[in-house]
This record gives C-alpha cells, structure tokens and sequence, in this order.
C-alpha cells in the first residue's frame, strides 16, 4: 500500500471504554513513529463521528461523512461501537463493514511471554482469523414470528417449498443465512495470498458442512477449487489427498503431502466447526490461516483471543483487500461494565494500530511497539483484566499503561 509520510488517519473514539483507549493508543502509535523516523514520518489523526458522540452531535449514528472519510483516506482505525437499542439500527459496526465493503475481518492471534494463558504451550499459538465479514447470518435478514412478513414466509415454505408445516408452528421465527461463492472466494482468495506472501503452512477452512450443506459445505468446496484452480502451483488439498488416496492408496498420498511440505507449499485443509474449537485447544499448533464464515469467524475469535489473554489484548482489522480500504479496530465491544474506570485494556487497540502501521508499510514503528509491549508485560505490568490472573503483577490503569508502553519506546 502506498501512503504519504504525512497520511491522515480518520478515527472514531467510540463509545464506553472506547473514549478511555484511544487517546492513548495514539500516543503510543505517535511515540513509535516518532522514534523510527524522527520528523520525517507523521500521522495527522482526524476525528471522525459516530454512535453515542454522533447522534448528539449530528443526530445520526452513523453519519455519510464519516463513511466518506474512510473513502477518501483509504486507512482508518475505530473504537469499538454500542448499537443503539430500538432505534431501527441492527449494528453499527456491521453497517460500517457492509458500506465500505470490507469483506475480511483479519484477527491475529499471538500470545505475549508472561501474558497467562489457560493452554499449556501458548508460545506455539500462531494463528491468523480469516472472518468473512458481509455475509451469513449477519446479513440481517431476519423476520420476527408474529409479524406478516414471518407468516407470508411460513406459508410460502409451505406451499410453495412443500415443507412440512408442522415444523413451522405460527410461533416461528427466520433468520436467513445467504453465503455466496464470490463472497467465499474473495474471503478465501485473500487468506490464501496471505498463507504464501508470509510463508505460512496451512489454510484451515472451518465449517459446519456436515449440517449446512448448501451454505457452509458449499464454502468448503468453493474454497478447494480455488486452491486447486487459482492456486494449483502454490498449494496441495486435503481432498486432492483424499483422491490419490482413494486411487493409489494411502502410502503415496502421504508421500505427495511430505513432498508439498516440502516445496513449501500452503496445504488447505477443512474441519469441522466443533472440532475445531476443540482441537484449535489441544494442538493449535496444527492450524496456521483460518478462513470461515462470519458467526464461526464470531465464535472463534473470542476463543482463540482466551488462549493468549483474552479479548483485552486482541486486535483486528476489516479489510476490503481489492480496493485497498481498511479500518482497524479491537475485537472486543465497548465494555460498559468498566468504561471509565481505567481498568480497559488499551493493548487491543494498540496491537490493533500495530497491524494498521503494519498494512501501511511502517515496519519499523510497528515493531518499536512489540518490543515495548514485550516489555511491560516481561514486568509483570498490566491492566485490571490480566492482574488477576497472575501471581506478582503490578497493576495499571489504562493510561499508565500506556505510558509504560511509551517509556520503554524511548
Ligand atoms: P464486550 O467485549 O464489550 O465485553 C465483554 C467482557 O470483556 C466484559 O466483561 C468487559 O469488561 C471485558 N472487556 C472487553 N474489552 C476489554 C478491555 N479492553 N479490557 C478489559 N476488559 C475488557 O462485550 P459485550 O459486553 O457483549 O458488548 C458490549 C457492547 O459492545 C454491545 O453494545 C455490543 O454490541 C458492542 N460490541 C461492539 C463491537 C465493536 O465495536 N466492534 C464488538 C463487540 C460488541
């Protein structure tokens, strides 16, 4: 990506404990930047609305101007956002994600030394969450039992689809779950390149297929043609594995996987969704790249975020990777149980504006940051959501933190 020297950067503070972590974020974005270029590199923050402060201000949620700033500036960075309750509005975020379109909801998952950690070998965590973003379930199409809509539906099922009416009582309520093959294949596609341009090991596509035959089993099959038409020089399958096995028997499919292996090529695999959050526990060492839809993508990130410390130290990105727009932003939600206490966790964010300095080619800031971070938590000094769990700790509030953070920049 190409970025001036001078970029300006829209961010949205967000509401609860959003107003508490992204004032120092910036600070300690600004000190890495600072310490790797000096003068010649600087960020110009410009603050754009939306929830809470939006609707006050603007009386929308989710002004036109705020989504034309991430238009216009390509890169921009968030706090996380309430959805108003009974104001028509299903979620902000997902109306931000669905109007620039940013089809890939990118978490990285890696664990920091001291950080606690409820699995055994947590230094071999490395995995990166490929969630699509724009549709399944999350597309919002939704009818409420009671209501005409939900009623024309049933009867239409009925009558029309032959489906028996007994399991549709006047009492049902939908929820219509539509996944496409463009939209699998461009989550796909990019989860792919990412497992080549890095040098990763494996794609795991993660599914409920055994059940949704037609949404998640048909992510699954798109996801092995791809590999095996867009990607046939770069990847081996584990159906193309099954095949050999089947025709020639298990010994020489093994020997084709070694020799994948050994080319260094990216081996796409699938498992089922259960399995996985089981087996991502046991030995997350056997999965690299994770592409799945968007309520497993939903459900995995907050386990695979438990394994290295929690959602306070999780960040993310929602990326459109053809056209280039990005906003980054914490997995978490805005934590109304702790907003303004000083007890967030301000490490998802940064980590967060990490990968963002990261995507802008700013290596050298990005890793300023790392390094600080490895050094506070080596110290044992963390926020409210980590001092608990470990033993000798020396507690934090947000901002000092990220003072700490800062201090060991310089
Ligand atoms: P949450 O993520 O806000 O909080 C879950 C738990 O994690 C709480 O106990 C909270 O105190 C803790 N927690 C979260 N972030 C933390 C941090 N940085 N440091 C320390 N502890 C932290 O989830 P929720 O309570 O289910 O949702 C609250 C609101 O956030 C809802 O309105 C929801 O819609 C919204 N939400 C927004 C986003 C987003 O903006 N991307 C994501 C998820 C939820």
């Amino acid at each position: 990506l190409q970025v001036p020297d001078n970029p300006v950067i829209p961010f949205i503070e967000g509401d609860g404990i959003g107003r508490d972590i992204t004032g120092p974020s910036q600070k300690v974005v600004d000190a890495a930047v600072v310490k790797a270029y000096g003068k010649s590199r600087k960020i110009t923050w410009k603050e754009v609305l939306a929830g809470d402060k939006a609707f006050r201000k603007t009386g929308n949620y989710l002004p036109d101007e705020t989504i034309n700033a991430f238009k216009e500036y390509l890169v921009g960075i968030k706090g996380p956002l309430q959805t108003p309750v009974g104001e028509g509005i299903r979620s902000l975020n997902v109306a931000l994600r669905q109007s620039l379109d940013l089809f890939v909801c990118l978490r990285p998952v890696r664990w920091f030394k001291g950080v606690p950690s409820p699995i055994r070998y947590p230094s071999l965590v490395d995995m990166h969450i490929f969630r699509e973003n724009t549709e399944d379930i999350y597309a919002g199409i939704e009818y409420m039992a009671g209501e005409l809509d939900a009623q024309k539906l049933c009867d239409f099922l009925v009558k029309e689809m032959g489906v028996d009416k007994i399991r549709f009582p006047e009492s049902s309520s939908f929820g219509i779950k539509p996944v496409s093959k463009e939209g699998s294949e461009r989550l796909i596609r990019a989860a792919i390149k990412y497992a080549i341009q890095r040098g990763l090991p494996s794609v795991t596509l993660v599914h409920k297929g055994n059940i949704m035959k037609f949404t998640e089993g048909a992510f699954k099959n798109w996801g092995y043609d791809l590999a095996e038409s867009d990607f046939a020089e770069k990847t081996f399958t584990w159906r193309q594995f099954e095949k050999i096995k089947t025709e020639k028997g298990r010994l020489d499919a093994e020997s084709a996987l070694e020799n994948a292996q050994k080319e260094g090529k990216v081996i796409i695999k699938d498992v089922i969704t259960d399995a996985f959050l089981q087996e991502s526990l046991l030995k997350p060492y056997d999965h690299s790249v994770i592409a799945t839809m968007n309520l497993n993508g939903d459900y995995i990130s907050d386990q695979l975020a438990a394994m290295v410390g929690g959602i306070g130290i999780s960040p993310g990105a929602n990326i459109n990777f053809m056209n280039g727009y990005a906003i980054f932003e914490a997995t978490h939600g805005t934590a109304p149980d702790i907003a303004g206490s000083g007890k967030a966790n301000p490490s998802s964010l940064i980590l967060s504006a990490v990968m963002m300095l990261e995507y802008m080619g700013w290596y050298e800031a990005a890793e300023h940051v790392y390094d600080a971070m490895e050094h506070v938590f080596a110290k044992r000094k963390v926020t409210s959501d980590l001092y608990a769990q470990m033993e000798g700790a020396r507690l934090l509030t947000t901002s000092a933190f990220a003072d700490e953070i800062i201090k060991n920049i310089h």
